[in-house]
C-alpha cells in the first residue's frame, strides 16, 4: 500500500539533529516518492515513511498486516491466521508485539497528556481468561473517538477496580480542562489586543489583520504551551478557531516566527504585539495561577 507523502507535517527523526521532532520547520523535502522516503535537508539524512511506526521494515504487505492484527484484537486464535495466511506463528505474534507498542506509544503521547476529546466516557469492566484461571479488567472509553483512556486489572471484581479507573478518567479530564482554559486565555488576549471579536477572530475572513490575529494566536499557542502541535490544532478548533487544519496551523506559526526573526521596519507593530501580549499573559498567570503546569 504506497500512500501519498506529506512532508509539512512530517518531522526529521535522527537524534542528532538540531532540527529532531520540529515539524513545519521547511527542512523535510521528500527523497523518493516511489520508495516512499523522506529527506531532512539540516542533517541530509533520509527516512522511510514509516520510520517510527509499527509498519518500519516490514516485509509483508500493509494491508496484511492490519488484518491479521485487527483479527488478533477480536480475539481470532494466532493458529486459526496461521493456518489462513500461511503465515508463521513468530511473525504473527512480532506483529502483535510491533502493533502493541506502537500503541503504548500513541497512548502516552495522545491519550496520557491530554489531547483526546473526552465528552461522554464508557467504563466496563470484563473478565478476561488467562493460563489457569481469570482476571478482571475495568476499562474507560472516551466515546466520541471510542479510544480506550486505560485500564485496570484485579485478580477481584470490587469497588477498588473501577475507582481506579475512574480517577485516571478524572486526572485526564482535569487536564484537558486545564488546557482549554490556557487555549482560551490567549485567544482571549489575542482578541482584546487586536480590538476583535471572538466571531471575527474564528470566520474564514482573509483580511490580513485577521489572518496575522489568528496566526499569533497559533504562535503563541507553539511558544507559550507544551502540547505538541496535533493539541493545539484541536484546541484550536475547541474554541472554534474555524476549524483549520494541521498544516494550516503550523504554516501560520512558521509565518509569524519567519517575521519576527526578519527585522524588517513593516513587521515593528508585529514584534510590539507579540511581546504586549506575552506580557498580558504573564501578568495573568501570575494573578490567577497558570491552569496547565508546563512539564519539567
Ligand atoms: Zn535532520
Amino acid at each position: 500500500m504506497r500512500t501519498r507523502l506529506g512532508a509539512y507535517a512530517t518531522f526529521c527523526p535522527n537524534p542528532d539533529c538540531p532540527d529532531k521532532g520540529q515539524q513545519g520547520r521547511g527542512n523535510i523535502g521528500i527523497h523518493s516518492q516511489k520508495e516512499q522516503r523522506y529527506r531532512c535537508t539540516t542533517c541530509r539524512d533520509t527516512f522511510a515513511a514509516t520510520r517510527g511506526t509499527a509498519l518500519y521494515r516490514l516485509h509483508h504487505p500493509v494491508d496484511l498486516m492490519v488484518l491479521v492484527v485487527t483479527l488478533l484484537c477480536h480475539g481470532c486464535p494466532t493458529h486459526a491466521i496461521v493456518a489462513a495466511f500461511g503465515l508463521d506463528e513468530r511473525t504473527v505474534a512480532a506483529w502483535l508485539h510491533r502493533a502493541g507498542g506502537h500503541a503504548a506509544r500513541v497512548h502516552a503521547a495522545a491519550v496520557e497528556t491530554g489531547q483526546v476529546d473526552l465528552g461522554q466516557v464508557q467504563a466496563d469492566e470484563i473478565c478476561v481468561k488467562v493460563c489457569r484461571g481469570r482476571i478482571w479488567q475495568a476499562m474507560a472509553l472516551a466515546v466520541p473517538s471510542r479510544l480506550c483512556l486505560g485500564g485496570d486489572l484485579s485478580s477481584a471484581r470490587d469497588g477498588a477496580l473501577v475507582t481506579a479507573t475512574l480517577r485516571r478518567v478524572a486526572a485526564l479530564r482535569r487536564l484537558r480542562r486545564a488546557q482549554l482554559a490556557e487555549a482560551r486565555r490567549i485567544r482571549q488576549a489575542v482578541t482584546d489586543g487586536y480590538t476583535l471579536t471572538p466571531v471575527q477572530l474564528t470566520s474564514p475572513c482573509r483580511v490580513a489583520v485577521l489572518a496575522e490575529a489568528r496566526q499569533v494566536a497559533m504562535h503563541l499557542m507553539r511558544t507559550r504551551l507544551t502540547w505538541p502541535m496535533p493539541a493545539r490544532n484541536r484546541a484550536f478548533p475547541c474554541e472554534r478557531i474555524g476549524q483549520r487544519d494541521h498544516s494550516t496551523v503550523l504554516h501560520g506559526v512558521a509565518v509569524i516566527a519567519a517575521r519576527l526573526a526578519s527585522g524588517r521596519q513593516e513587521d515593528a507593530y508585529l514584534r510590539h504585539m507579540v511581546r504586549a501580549l506575552g506580557a498580558t499573559l504573564d501578568a495573568t498567570y501570575e494573578a490567577e495561577g497558570r491552569p496547565y503546569q508546563r512539564a519539567a
